[in-house]
């Protein structure tokens, strides 16, 4: 036990594996962050950040954003695109954006227009509000504002007014009927819109949005539909309007493959409309850059098997080539990448409250003269020691709670029978599992035994409003000790939440360079906190969570880093979470009236002195004061 340390910590939680260069584990056994990547010398120890948070008495879950994180991957990005640019001789530039339906954080949106200010880096919007929001935020005349989804007349015009204000505003046409909308209110607006036309790819990409491409993609025009949008702008003599080309096959492009094939068709496609006589300018890519969930390097769902740089590398000199051979200019490059500029920068860091332990129930199970011969079975087999063949063993214990339990269905045995053979029979699980050597034990139903013997850890925050996709896609984020990594982690468990849910759990985890059911964790000390951060949860998880047992959104911490400060970090603002009163607003609660009807009850008690006057007004204020408080758990 003693040798443990932290490089076997790194080997289990494979915090480098998914880091990124932003995060590690400390000598110290704390998780550090360089948050940085100018500033490779500046680490944050995040347990110091969480003592933090603590003094400033503000209670967890709490979502900490790391901005310099945010500011790292948007310099990142820009500045591999203008390499490799530089590097293949192309002649266009590179003009990214960030969809904000990734993170519409203002913050977020905020720190990211900053930070990509020198890169002249814009926004997407997917929707009529999202279009609303960057009209506002993306106030520089150079950066692209490139407009998917599908569009109503309104959507419509505020993009025209948008170019109006002399904004480099692009509609993607995603459906024909969108051209015939437009067409008309432009003219009767008079103004040229910068228009762009969405490929509906044939490359059939894989994983979980592998719905995105392909002949029934829900957006995008086929070939034929882009040549009939051709002649329409051609007859309305708009053809010089059409400036872009997208494409998207989907999020979370795990295999590199797919999108170098996609690029080529994507390309192919460019310059053959560009030698039809499309005066195209911009080639957009879409999103779909990768994060290594896992930490594993591989196609799995959760990750990626190439880097940034192999992606941009691919997207530049794949464009090149097949615009050299055809002949054409070589379009800008647009990338509307949000998965990978927002993962990292944000994580929910929370408590663990409780431990659920199957074999934990301590019972009297000494014995009574008349007990029913399963409860004395039972007891045999307990005393029994190694006796048996593990699996024999096994298999009589699960024998006789099968039997207990018909029996108590009958009536034949009692409350106290049943709860002394229940006490037994995990015992002697716990007993099996101890001795077993865990190298050469093969056999499936001791193989089950770890899962039934592991515990749970009852985590205070919700599944449904910090990590849902994990729920609804299976998706794997990596949850580690903030602390203690330098001890051995001792407790195989999974984390379920505090919702009324089954489902409510994270039910994959990483260990090693596998995916597992369970984790390892530390013992729980008494008195003490256990800290856990989930990880990478900067990219849709921040804004996708519903509130499901009226758990509402996470108080929210935005720390900077610096160099002058102790510990090289300050927070810089504190965002409280919603209180109890505004989810329930939400749900057309008027808690006003709430807290007068309970006002009321307390009151009539009072009068009818079952309750003292002054404990009336005490619970009185109890109740208003939960009201104005967090829907999570207060942890003393
Ligand atoms: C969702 C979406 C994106 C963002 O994709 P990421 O995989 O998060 O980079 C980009 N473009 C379009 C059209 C999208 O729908």
């Amino acid at each position: 036990m003693s040798d443990w340390n932290i490089d076997q910590a790194e080997e289990l939680y494979g915090v480098n594996r998914w880091g990124a260069g932003y995060f590690s584990i400390g000598e110290n056994g704390n998780i550090q962050i360089r948050p940085n990547h100018r500033l490779p010398d500046v680490t944050i120890d995040m347990k110091e950040v969480v003592d933090e948070i603590i003094s400033e008495g503000i209670q967890f879950p709490a979502v900490i954003r790391f901005h310099d994180i945010l500011r790292s991957q948007v310099e990142i990005i820009n500045e591999t695109f203008g390499k490799q640019i530089e590097e293949a001789n192309y002649q266009g530039q590179y003009c990214g954006v960030f969809p904000i339906k990734v993170n519409q954080m203002r913050e977020v949106v905020e720190e990211i227009m900053d930070a990509g200010e020198p890169y002249n880096y814009g926004l997407e919007a997917g929707s009529k509000p999202e279009l609303m929001a960057v009209m506002a935020y993306n106030d520089n005349p150079e950066a692209l504002t490139i407009l998917n989804g599908y569009k109503d007349k309104d959507y419509l015009t505020l993009a025209l007014l948008g170019r109006q204000l002399k904004r480099k505003m692009i509609i993607v046409i995603e459906k024909f009927s969108e051209l015939e909308m437009l067409i008309p209110l432009a003219k009767q607006m008079g103004v040229k819109p910068m228009i762009g036309l969405r490929s509906k790819m044939m490359v059939k990409s894989s994983g979980k949005w592998a719905g995105s491409s392909g002949d029934r993609a829900k957006f995008g025009l086929s070939i034929a539909e882009i040549l009939n949008v051709i002649e329409r702008l051609r007859e309305e003599d708009m053809l010089h309007c059409a400036k872009l080309l997208h494409f998207h096959i989907g999020s979370q492009l795990s295999d590199i493959r797919k999108i170098k094939e996609a690029v080529n068709e994507g390309a192919r496609l460019y310059a053959k409309l560009v030698l039809e006589g499309m005066p195209l300018e911009y080639l957009d890519i879409g999103g779909g850059l990768g994060i290594d969930y896992d930490g594993t390097s591989t196609t799995n769902d959760s990750s990626r098997n190439y880097s940034t740089e192999e992606y941009v590398a691919d997207v530049v000199w794949g464009v090149k080539q097949i615009c050299d051979l055809e002949k054409v200019p070589h379009p800008n490059l647009v990338s509307e990448s949000g998965r990978a500029m927002t993962a990292h920068h944000s994580c929910v860091v929370t408590n663990i409250v409780g431990e659920m332990k199957p074999a934990g129930t301590q019972y009297d199970i000494s014995a009574s003269s008349d007990e029913h011969i399963l409860v004395k079975n039972m007891r045999e087999l307990h005393s029994s020691g190694d006796q048996f063949h593990p699996q024999e063993r096994y298999n009589d214990a699960a024998g006789y709670k099968q039997n207990a339990y018909e029996a108590f269905k009958l009536g034949i045995l009692s409350l106290n029978e049943m709860a002394k053979l229940d006490t037994m029979y995990w015992q002697i699980l716990a007993d099996i599992h101890h001795s077993l050597d865990k190298d050469t034990y093969v056999m499936q139903e001791l193989e089950e035994l770890e899962d039934m013997l592991a515990s749970q850890y009852l985590c205070n925050f919700s599944v449904f409003q910090s990590a849902a996709d994990t729920w609804a896609i299976g998706q794997v984020l990596p949850v580690v000790p903030i602390s203690r990594l330098n001890e051995q982690p001792e407790v195989r468990c999974s984390i379920v939440d505090i919702t009324c849910d089954s489902d409510g759990k994270l039910s994959k985890y990483i260990e090693g360079t596998d995916i597992s059911d369970h984790i390892p964790m530390h013992n729980l000390r008494k008195g003490e906190d256990y800290h856990v951060g989930l990880f990478l949860t900067g990219a849709y998880q921040d804004v996708m969570g519903d509130m499901h047992n009226l758990f509402g959104r996470l108080t929210e911490v935005h720390v900077y880093c610096h160099d002058d400060e102790p510990g090289d970090f300050y927070i810089e603002e504190v965002v409280p979470g919603t209180s109890a009163e505004k989810v329930l607003q939400t749900m057309q609660y008027n808690t006003e009236y709430m807290a007068k009807t309970v006002k009321k009850q307390i009151d009539r008690q009072v009068r009818k002195g079952s309750l003292a006057p002054r404990e009336g007004v005490r619970w009185t204020n109890f109740y208003e004061h939960c009201l104005a408080g967090s829907t999570y758990l207060r942890v003393e």
